[in-house]
């Protein structure tokens, strides 16, 4: 068996990957796709000591990083069943199943899309997903954040900061923030608030150029010339396949205390899958950090 098993291969996964192989024990990383959402993402410049990168060059270097040492890599495989017996058992959707003394998850989280024309298309060319990252990149700009709940409010809050101007979309006839982040947007001299309409195309030629709208209680459909479009609309954990095994929140997220273990002896947690309040490459890898060292606690005292 592994004295660590880590399953999910982003910035999470390998760096408690590291963390526990430099401790001369047994290691696995198991990934469906290794370096997670940084493959997804183009420039990175909040990597701090790194001014930019960009995704597929970190994700190399994350694989890279986790090769130097004696950790066994299944890539292109997902866990599906994970059981605490004697020791904790997971199992993936191949049939094999993998024993070892820990387990760190860190299967990460997906942002969830709104589906409309223009979105895919012009992913990283106007349409973001996360302020912390690519609001300075619309610095002087028109930007419109779908969704208007806690993230969509924050977003917009934080925006209005950095760029010309915010619309904020939101599907209801009300926004679902909390009041403190509403009082707080109204404030603002730079942001419009569109309640009740339904988003229905981003446009764009080579990057977006607007957003097209219909109000929901005409009908009308209108258009607003802009260069961003932040989707705010919820980060779905992955963590489904754990079912009751390990504590969630009600959004999902794993459960952890400080030291970065569940409330299942043993089960450890790391990165955007858990209840951290910030989802950041350089938080994950902290985190990812911190759920090796517990585990390799854990594993002394037991
Ligand atoms: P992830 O990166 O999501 O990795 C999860 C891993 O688990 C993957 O290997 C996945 O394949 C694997 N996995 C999932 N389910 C299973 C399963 N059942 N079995 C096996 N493996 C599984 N952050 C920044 O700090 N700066 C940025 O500029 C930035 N830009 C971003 C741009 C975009 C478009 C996106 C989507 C995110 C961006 N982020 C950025 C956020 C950052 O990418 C995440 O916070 C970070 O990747 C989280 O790391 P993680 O290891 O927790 O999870």
């Amino acid at each position: 068996p592994f004295d660590v098993l880590v399953v999910g291969g982003g910035p999470a996964g390998s760096s408690a990957a590291i963390y526990a192989a430099r401790k001369g024990i047994r290691v696995g990383i198991v990934a469906e796709r290794f370096g997670g959402q940084v493959m997804d993402t183009v420039g990175i410049e909040n990597f701090i000591s790194v001014k930019h990168t960009e995704g597929a060059k970190l994700a190399a270097s994350l694989e890279e990083h986790v090769k130097e040492y004696n950790v066994d890599v299944m890539k292109l495989q997902r866990a599906k069943r994970l059981e605490k017996k004697d020791l904790v058992e997971v199992e993936l959707e191949n049939g094999a199943v993998l024993k070892s003394k820990t387990v760190i998850l860190s299967t990460g989280a997906r942002w969830r899309n709104v589906g409309v024309p223009g979105e895919a298309e012009f992913k990283n060319k106007g349409v973001a997903y996360c302020p912390h990252c690519d609001g300075p990149l619309f610095i002087g700009k028109d930007v419109a954040v779908i969704g208007g709940g806690n993230s969509g409010i924050e977003a917009a809050i934080d925006l209005a900061g950095i760029v010309k101007h915010v619309t904020v979309l939101e599907f209801n006839p009300e926004l679902k923030a909390d009041a403190v982040l509403q009082d707080r947007l109204y404030s603002l001299p730079n942001v419009t608030v569109l309640k009740n309409v339904q988003t229905k195309e981003i446009t764009g030629t080579d990057k977006v150029n607007g957003i097209t709208y219909i109000e929901r209680d005409t009908g009308a459909e209108k258009h607003v010339e802009l260069q961003g479009v932040f989707v705010q609309i919820g980060l779905v954990p992955n963590t489904d396949w754990l079912g009751d095994t390990v504590e969630r929140n009600r959004m999902g997220e794993i459960v952890v205390n400080s030291h970065g273990a569940t409330n299942l002896p043993g089960v450890f947690a790391a990165g955007d899958c858990t209840n951290s309040p910030y989802k950041q490459i350089i938080i994950s890898m902290g985190s990812g950090a911190t759920a090796a060292l517990g585990a390799f606690d854990y594993l002394i005292r037991n």
